[in-house]
């Protein structure tokens, strides 16, 4: 008991002692992903809060008031980009009174800068619905699109704090050589799922699909944000069985039930993955989420217990 206050000096004399050293960079991050690339980047550098939580749904964030403190005090603000924080950034952003991290703003760092779009609506196109209303934004299931994410990230960090340049420029090296290491990795993990046709929940394995050759021929959702109806799960039942589909891909945050049920009928087996680091146990990094996705569908692919 003698040494709490002891303790207590400490404690004090270490806080102020890293903020008088101009602490780190206060960023907020919208996803996990984009937070783990920003730590793994920053490193010392930076002290990282994120918004949305793993196993949510990244167009539907549930609101707390720390995320407009923490979006105030902000130094920099990374975003997944694409509009896939439409649901609940912009909102965010009016009441943050932090003009330097609005989209017009150099502290406003949009790690999809270096990544083409697929599925971008036409006119004359509006299948996608207005979830996806820039193009697909689940870019960054996709590791190599993931590492023009980190470069994206890091050019916008050394933008935001000029004396760090260096730093994030090794943090970017190395950061780039892990994920060469484990794509390389990942290609041979998963070939079983090269030319196997599969349905998941939402429009969100676009670049999972043409990174590994997954052959998606469907979504239990309608469109992007709109429920399932029972004419279009018909017409999906349907097809997945002219087509002989057998793998049903649930996103942790969508139900399980209608995954399933849909499974039964096809006779599919049904893979559970995330749409963000987070969602799985024991997949918190970009890159331990990036392998338990593949993982999880391999083992649906082969046969086993998935999900
Ligand atoms: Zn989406």
């Amino acid at each position: 008991m003698a040494s709490r206050p002891v303790e207590i000096a400490c404690v004090l004399c270490l806080t102020l002692a890293a903020s008088s050293a101009g602490a780190a960079l206060r960023v907020v991050a919208s996803t996990p992903d984009v937070a783990d690339m920003a730590r793994q980047i920053g490193g010392e550098r930076v002290a990282v809060e994120t918004i949305a939580a793993g196993g949510q749904d990244p167009h539907k964030v549930p609101m707390k008031p720390s995320f407009v403190t923490n979006l105030n005090r902000a130094d920099a603000l990374v975003v997944n980009g694409l509009g896939l924080e439409h649901a609940f950034l912009p909102g965010l952003l009016e009441v943050a009174s932090n003009p330097k991290i609005l989209p017009t703003g150099a502290a406003y760092i949009d790690a999809s800068i270096f990544v083409k779009p697929l599925e971008v609506p036409t006119s004359q196109n509006r299948s996608q619905g207005d979830l996806h209303p820039l193009g697909n934004p689940h870019i960054s299931l996709d590791p190599v699109r993931g590492k023009l994410m980190a470069r994206a990230i890091a050019e916008g960090l050394a933008r935001v704090d000029p004396p760090g340049a260096p730093a994030y420029q090794a943090g970017l090296g190395r950061y780039e050589a892990l994920l060469d290491e484990k794509i390389a990795e990942w290609e041979r993990l998963a070939a079983p799922l090269r030319g196997v046709k599969a349905v998941s929940y939402h429009q969100d394995l676009v670049y999972v699909a043409e990174r590994f050759g997954l052959d998606m021929v469907g979504t239990i959702e309608t469109k992007p944000g709109v429920p399932a109806t029972p004419g279009h799960l018909e017409e999906l039942v349907d097809r997945m069985k002219r087509e002989q589909v057998k793998l049903v891909i649930r996103e942790v945050a969508y139900e399980m039930p209608l995954a399933r049920t849909v499974a039964e009928r096809t006779g599919a087996r049904v893979a559970t993955i995330s749409t963000m680091a987070g969602g799985l146990p024991g997949a918190d990094s970009y890159v331990d989420f990036i392998e338990a996705n593949l993982r999880a569908l391999v083992v649906a692919v082969q046969g086993g217990a998935a999900g």
